[in-house]
């Protein structure tokens, strides 16, 4: 019997071997296309509907590796059309069927491989090829690989033409009429702007929420349908973010308001504030049709499980159609591959098995499927509690949340807590500017000289001649002259003595001669005003010096002492509590048992916070048990602004950790796409904020460095301090697949040629510690990249301890 196909017996091939003729020989598959190469477009379109994709291509193969698959020349050199690519992939495959599609057509149905299937078994053919309704589409094909020898025959014969192999053989024509965007490619640059314009592909994988799109002709009540599901979805716990176009001008607050007044004064964003809501107003200065991506940005995470769009009916994102066929508008989703269902009053519509028929006068209906469409997890998770089991062999997790999405939603949690007090100068070193520091006085107070040498006035230099001047006295530091200085005249001056009435310049010491008694001999080559420090130009009276925000240290110790400041007000240090989890730990001086470990953790962490200048609270080890952690978490969130824990984190852990947390706070369990240090928890603890960091030590340390540490300092009142990051060039094969973020640890340093190269430094497991004590810094390698070679540059993040 004949074994049922399936889609996973296909490889999906993207055909990148073209000379790009009319791109101006670019490898096209490299090409950017709203923001992605081309052949990543494509890739993300094949790998959910293939067994395994391939990448046909005869340059820049060393950039194609980074996606970790195979890479394939063509079979016959020369660039001899896509037949030659889809020898080579035929040979590469390991599945029965390959499935080729061009790298320049971006749009891929997401079912082109089952279509395909479907064509070809229902007509019992050999191969099947993509139909738009008008004529065939060729190189949008599935081919068995056991038709290799033809195909290789069929070249060997000197024949190139695509059509006349097909016609060899039993083939049947999949229908794509309703996609026809697939079909649609670039050629010339003015097809790709045409198309950049057309379509903006948002893949749900760039943003951290899922964005759910409704579409229709006006007048069939689109928003009426979305304000009966938004009450249903916010009943079942979503917190909702609406996007909608607005096709005209767009008038909030009416002539006379503030908020109007500020506007049309010119201000180019106004932002309005209440207790109840907030408002922003930005002008747009492009008087271009935005696009869904220019309003993306200003979509708060903590306020969106989901995000609904109405209208931006162009754009690439998953949609509801809503139709009514009494308005006689034709349906969209025949043009429109991203229609996942269609909302409707006629229920005896035909629609294609991929759209999902919904009753317009059933909102439950509608919200149901809503929500299952988002449990699906094709879509980004949502910030609530997600409690799908993950695999740690799964890197490719999609209900990941990214690194930038974690961090942002942290940081945008926070507001600096501490209240702030008065410090001696001295006892205000590593602590945090809680206001201005606002210059009482210019520094240097008064015009001084740069250099031991003469002053004169400006306008009395000797031009191109050499003439001598008459010495009328000394300045020193400290003991000014006092007399004027007049022409034909002037002052011996030391570095730093105010500058004598009637001189506004210095001529060095060293470029002058003795003349007769009591003169000096001055030549050419002199400027008015030169060597001449003014007043000020250090710091200037009432400037602003240091700005609240600011860590003091030894040199605004230096720069505030100049100007006699005694005392700065900055703020209160935080107070930081921590505990690690786990039966399995033991504290140093204790002996241990089998399956024993010495707790780590907490002199880790000991080691980061006193960096930092914070208050610590140690609070040992508690062990895995309900009644202990519970008194811990409150004992802890009572005596601190932050409470941080290690361990009991992750999925497989006695729930009874996330219980209990449930019960005293509101935590959000994270999976991050980061390694090492998938799980997270994050939330408040009756009045502190609170990390559950994952219990293995590097996984504690990365996790505290990327999220916890920048928290701690913008609680702490600190602005602006970025991690400094650096490139340097890889020695090391550093070994990664693509879907989550790694921080491997290295040693950088200088090499020879002066050029900063960076090493692994050990085993790169979550638990071993000794690689991160040995190395000075983390390779940072992005979620998308995948096993970096010697050479490549990569981008570190020294500790600088
Ligand atoms: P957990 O997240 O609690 O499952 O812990 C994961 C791994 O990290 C286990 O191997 C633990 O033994 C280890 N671990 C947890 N906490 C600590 C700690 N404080 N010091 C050293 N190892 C730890
Ligand atoms: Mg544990």
């Amino acid at each position: 019997m004949k074994k049922k196909l399936s889609t996973t017996d296909i490889t999906g091939v993207i055909l990148a071997g073209g000379r790009g003729s009319r791109m101006g020989g670019q490898d096209k598959g490299l090409i950017d296309f709203n923001g992605l190469p081309l052949v990543e477009h494509l890739l993300n379109a094949l790998q959910p509907q293939t067994g395994a994709v391939l990448i046909n291509a005869n340059r820049n193969h060393e950039r194609y590796q980074r996606y970790g698959l195979p890479v394939v020349n063509d079979e016959l050199s020369g660039f001899q059309g896509p037949l030659a690519g889809f020898a080579a992939a035929m040979q590469e495959a390991k599945t029965a069927y390959i499935m080729t599609v061009p790298c320049d057509g971006p749009t891929i149905a997401p079912d082109m491989a089952e279509r395909l299937l479907q064509a070809l078994q229902q007509n019992d053919a050999e191969l099947a090829v993509a139909h738009d309704g008008e004529r065939l589409q060729p190189v949008h094909a599935l081919i068995p690989v056991s038709l290799l020898p033809s195909l290789l025959a069929f070249l060997e014969n000197g024949d190139r033409k695509i059509d006349l192999w097909y016609a060899q053989h039993r083939m049947a024509r999949a229908d794509f009429a309703t996609c026809r965007d697939m079909f649609r490619n670039i050629n010339t640059p003015e097809q790709q702007a045409e198309m950049e314009g057309a379509k903006i592909p948002l893949p749900s994988s760039t943003t951290p929420f899922p964005i759910l799109g409704f579409c229709a002709w006006s007048g069939t009540g689109k928003t009426t349908l979305l304000t009966e599901l938004i009450p249903r979805l916010k009943f079942a716990g979503l917190r909702l973010t609406v996007i909608k176009h607005g096709h005209h001008n767009i008038e909030l607050d009416t002539p006379g308001k503030d908020s109007y007044r500020f506007r049309e004064a010119g201000a180019d964003q106004v932002l309005l504030a209440s207790r109840k809501r907030m408002a922003m107003m930005q002008e747009c200065k492009t008087q271009r049709e935005p696009e869904l991506v220019d309003v993306l940005h200003f979509v708060n995470p903590d306020c969106a499980d989901l995000v609904l769009v109405e209208g931006f009916k162009h754009t690439a994102i998953p949609k509801i159609e809503v139709h009514r066929p009494s308005l006689g508008k034709p349906l969209l989703f025949p043009d429109d591959s991203h229609v996942i269902a269609l909302a409707t009053d006629d229920m005896t519509l035909e629609t294609p098995p991929h759209i999902t028929k919904l009753d317009i006068n059933q909102p439950d209906q509608i919200a149901e499927f809503v929500l299952n469409w988002m449990k699906k997890g094709e879509t980004p998770p949502s910030t609530h509690h997600i409690r799908s089991a993950p695999s740690c062999a799964d890197d490719l997790d999609p209900t990941s949340l990214s690194v930038a999405a974690a961090s942002s939603r942290i940081m945008d949690a926070l507001q600096a807590v501490s209240p702030a007090l008065k410090r001696p100068l001295r006892d205000a070193l590593g602590h945090i500017l809680a206001e201005d520091v606002i210059s009482p006085l210019n520094v240097p107070n008064h015009v001084n000289s740069a250099m031991d040498g003469y002053a004169l006035n400006g306008t009395d230099l000797p031009g191109d001649a050499i003439r001598e001047y008459r010495v009328i006295g000394t300045a020193f530091a400290g003991v000014p002259f006092s007399a004027s200085c007049a022409q034909g005249e002037c002052v011996r001056i030391m570095t730093g003595a105010p500058m004598p009435t009637g001189t506004d310049t210095v001529v060095m010491q060293e470029q002058t001669e003795a003349g007769a008694a009591g003169r000096v001999r001055i030549g050419a080559g002199h400027r008015s005003g030169q060597n001449v420090r003014q007043a000020g130009e250090d710091i200037a009276k009432d400037s602003c010096v240091i700005s609240a925000g600011r860590r003091i240290n030894p040199a605004d110790l230096g720069v505030l002492a100049s100007l006699g400041i005694s005392e700065l007000s900055v703020y209160r240090p935080l107070r930081v509590a921590f505990f690690s989890t786990g039966d399995e730990l033991r504290s140093i001086g204790e002996t241990l048992r089998d399956g024993e470990v010495y707790d780590s953790n907490r002199y880790a962490l000991y080691g980061m916070l006193k960096q930092l200048n914070v208050d610590i609270l140690d609070m040992g080890v508690v062990r895995d048990d309900p009644t202990a952690l519970e008194a811990a978490f409150l004992q802890a969130s009572a005596i601190a602004d932050v409470v941080i824990t290690s361990g009991g984190v992750s999925v497989g852990e006695a729930d009874y950790t996330k219980l209990i947390l449930d019960k005293l706070g509101q935590i959000n369990f994270w999976k991050i796409a980061i390694k090492p240090g998938r799980p997270l928890a994050f939330g408040k603890l009756g009045n502190a904020l609170f990390f559950g960091l994952p219990g293995n030590p590097v996984a504690v340390m990365v996790t505290f460095l990327q999220f916890v540490q920048p928290a701690l300092l913008k609680l702490a009142g600190q602005t602006a301090d970025q991690a400094l990051l650096v490139d340097a060039i890889s020695q090391s094969r550093l070994k990664k697949r693509p879907g989550r973020m790694e921080f491997q640890r290295g040693t950088v340093s200088r090499a020879a040629d002066g050029k900063l190269v960076v090493e692994k430094s050990g085993y790169q497991g979550s638990g071993v510690l000794s690689s991160m004590s040995k190395g000075n810094c983390l390779i940072i390698l992005p979620e998308a990249s995948a096993t970096v070679e010697p050479g490549d540059v990569v981008q570190v993040q020294l500790f600088g301890w």
